[in-house]
């Protein structure tokens, strides 16, 4: 039997905590990160040749178009997380999602964490948002939620149904300002492997790295013999 003293576990919390709060990232998940949160999904099974793109914070009626007609160019699949706010703004942009054959989830209705919500508030915007965007899928903003509003929302006492909390293997920082273009690319593909699930942003934040990263990755991995695939 080994014994961890507890200051030492307290030392290990508060080196994460201070890591993520840095607005950090790690581009590839690690295996104790998913550890943490065992209930969620980070991969799919390592099905040959498959990645799963995924896309958060649209619809945006700049952005959207831009990676609806990237994706039918290479007759690719995607997840589009949704912030329920945007969908009642641009509800045709949500309808070509689904009518394009791409999959949608949850991604809460303004875009909060769940870190620095209490429960009552964070599970009412999830099912505000479930109103407009019908689906089994949910993904924390920032990827910041608790334990206790993962198995409320996964036993399905929000959204009249379970969530299948949804996270990543691969995240891009494509978001970060100072980081270019071309890093970003390289960054992401030289973590890749089959089944990734991989976050991309559809927010002006993101804009100059996504829209320079995601036709390179589909036509790379496309000639590689990939297929780009929904999740669910
Ligand atoms: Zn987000």
């Amino acid at each position: 039997m080994t014994f961890i003293a507890p200051h030492y576990q307290k030392a290990k919390k508060d080196a994460l905590i201070s890591f993520f709060k840095k607005d950090r990232f790690l581009i590839k998940t690690p295996w104790w990160l998913k550890k943490l949160y065992p209930g969620c999904l980070w991969d799919m099974a390592a099905e040959a040749k498959t990645l799963y793109l995924t896309f958060d914070d649209g619809p945006h009626p700049a952005i959207t178009p831009f990676v609806l007609e990237e994706l039918k160019r290479y007759n690719a699949k995607a997840t589009f997380f949704c912030i329920g706010d945007h969908v009642m703004k641009y509800p045709e942009l949500y309808c070509r999602y689904i009518q394009e054959g791409h999959a949608v989830g949850n991604h809460t209705q303004n875009h909060i964490n769940g870190w620095k919500t209490d429960d009552i508030t964070y599970l009412k915007d999830v099912e505000n948002a479930a109103v407009h965007i019908q689906s089994d899928l949910f993904r924390p903003p920032y990827g910041r939620i608790t334990r206790q509003q993962i198995r409320k929302l996964c036993n399905g006492s929000v959204a009249d149904r379970p969530l299948i909390i949804v996270m990543w293997n691969i995240l891009a920082g494509d978001w970060v300002p100072d980081l270019s273009p071309e890093k970003c690319y390289q960054r992401m593909k030289s973590k890749i492997t089959d089944g990734d699930i991989v976050v991309l942003h559809e927010s002006e934040k993101a804009w100059d790295r996504m829209r320079y990263c995601l036709p390179r990755l589909l036509e790379y991995y496309s000639r590689l013999g990939y297929q780009f695939a929904k999740i669910g």
